[in-house]
């Protein structure tokens, strides 16, 4: 207990106060990201919660968790309040800064050399629709230029305070021990396994990424660049498969074939229209869990808009389907690696060929071929991302100075994919607080729930009206009161590895 001005804060009021802190704080954000806000006022909503964000609170969050003893519901509910208390601390301080980015990002232009002037926002878009290769580096070009002179600052600023913010707590040695203890995640551990999987899919990358970068693009391997990746993932040559008409019809018909309500009877919003400043990233955002839950979506068009429908849907269906019962904590917060599993458990149907030719367009002739770009896709993916933890565990990590970042950036990320980055990128395409670690750790948990479901529930199982009452009450119900191995273990028996992921791209690519 901690005593301020004759009140006293319990885990109980920072558990009630946290809720309705969290709220405001997650609608401002689905407000300025879906463009129904030109910016986002998060100091007020700091302002008017502070108890929630006082040193007290942090202070009785340590004082639980070093107070409990290991492997005890106590001190797994207090690893998870604290790990919150840390990121809302620094994200008090932080609050001006992305505020800032926030308006920036909805605001800027970037202006081509040829007089041609396009929103910041919409630019992934245009550059990944444009098929002329000339144009793509033009605008990239462009892109970098204003990237480099006006984001990439403030997000360099932000890692650093960030950092600092967080060392001055004195929780561990360092930023990245610190992550490890609040997390439950050992960093090293997945570096070693993502540098272990860089060197074991080498050889089979450097065998197939020639023949698409030619197929699709047209292109030397050594001449693409992000870019190109861009466009060459956008796919458009099965466009045809995926009309955007049908997207939502398809998606939630299978839903409601597996036995779940794909809306959660009302507590799930879809937001997938087109609108002015909305972000050109689909997100999730459960802004109360698991009444109000809103999915938005920017369309591209094609495979991708359906890739990324089912993966914010089984986000949303996660949160909307979280037990009403289940303690704070475990409703927004612990290990993601939890959610992005289940994103990832719909998102992955796209390369399942019974799926694709029940729900899609897609011909029986054009299916060897898309499953063998959902392959490549994947391998990239997988890559891409087992370099970017490794880089930003450089980058948190404190051993390299800050100006030598982008050039390791562009370094480790162009030998993972090929493609060549760009030193404008290195502190704006990195996932804060180690998401990636998140992202890798569900991409291993995807394919854990994905064996298991096809053992209870037969190969369609994403047809099979038992398997959604069962998804809904072993996984969607629990929230996030597990880590993502401690789930492999209870739901499959096994330990999480890149062995299954392996297996399946080989499949894929054979
Ligand atoms: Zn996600």
């Amino acid at each position: 207990m901690t005593k301020r001005g004759g009140q006293s804060l319990s885990l109980d009021s920072l558990r009630e106060g946290g809720e309705a802190f969290i709220q405001e704080i997650s609608r401002e954000y689905y407000l300025a990201h879906s463009g129904q806000k030109a910016t986002a006022e998060l100091q007020p909503i700091y302002a008017k919660h502070a108890e929630v964000v006082s040193e007290d609170a942090l202070a009785l969050t340590i004082e639980a968790f070093r107070g409990s003893a290991e492997g005890t519901e106590e001190h797994r509910s207090a690893r998870a309040l604290l790990d919150w208390q840390v990121e809302s601390q620094s994200g008090r301080e932080l609050a001006p800064l992305d505020e800032r980015e926030i308006a920036w990002e909805s605001s800027a232009v970037v202006r081509v050399p040829d007089g041609r002037e396009i929103k910041f926002e919409a630019m992934a878009i245009e550059i990944a629709n444009n098929p002329d290769a000339n144009d793509r580096h033009v605008l990239e070009a462009a892109r970098a230029k204003l990237v480099g002179a006006e984001l990439a600052p403030i997000r360099r600023e932000r890692f650093q305070r960030e950092k600092d913010i967080t060392e001055k707590l004195d929780l561990a040695a360092g930023y990245n021990a610190t992550f490890e203890q609040l997390s439950g995640i050992s960093l090293s551990g997945l570096r070693d396994e993502c540098a272990q999987f860089l060197r074991d899919t080498q050889a089979l990358w450097d065998e197939v990424v020639p023949e698409f970068v030619k197929r699709v693009l047209d292109m030397k391997a050594s001449e693409a660049t992000r870019a190109d990746a861009l466009a060459l993932f956008r796919a458009r040559e099965f466009d045809s498969g995926f009309p955007a008409a049908q997207m939502e019809a398809s998606i939630r018909k299978q839903v409601k074939e597996m036995g779940i309500d794909p809306l959660a009877h009302g507590r799930i919003t879809l937001d997938t229209g087109e609108r002015e400043g909305k972000r050109s990233r689909a997100f999730c955002a459960p802004v109360r869990v698991p009444e109000e839950v809103y999915l938005v979506l920017r369309p591209h068009g094609g495979q991708s808009d359906w890739t990324t429908f089912l993966h914010e849907l089984g986000h949303a269906l996660h949160f909307a389907y979280a037990r009403p019962d289940l303690p704070f904590e475990y409703r927004g917060f612990g290990d993601n690696s939890i959610t992005e599993g289940y994103a990832m458990l719909f998102d992955h149907l796209i390369e399942d060929q019974g799926w694709l030719k029940r729900y899609t367009e897609l011909s029986a002739n054009t299916l060897p071929a898309f499953t063998r770009a959902a392959g490549f896709s994947e391998l990239h993916f997988l890559r891409r991302y087992s370099a970017k933890l490794i880089y930003e565990i450089e980058l948190y990590g404190g051993t390299t100075r800050w100006e030598s970042l982008p050039d390791l950036y562009v370094e480790s990320l162009t030998s993972a994919t090929t493609f060549r980055y760009n030193r404008a990128d290195a502190f704006v395409d990195v996932d804060p607080h180690f998401y990636a670690a998140r992202y890798l750790r569900a991409w291993q948990l995807q394919a854990l729930l994905t064996e298991t479901l096809v053992e209870r529930y037969d190969v369609d199982w994403w047809r099979n009206p038992r398997a959604g009452p069962w998804i809904v009450a072993a996984l969607f119900g629990e929230g996030q009161r597990e880590l993502a191995h401690e789930q492999a273990q209870r739901v499959a028996g096994k330990t999480l590895s890149f062995a299954p992921l392996v297996r399946a791209v080989e499949r894929m690519l054979g």
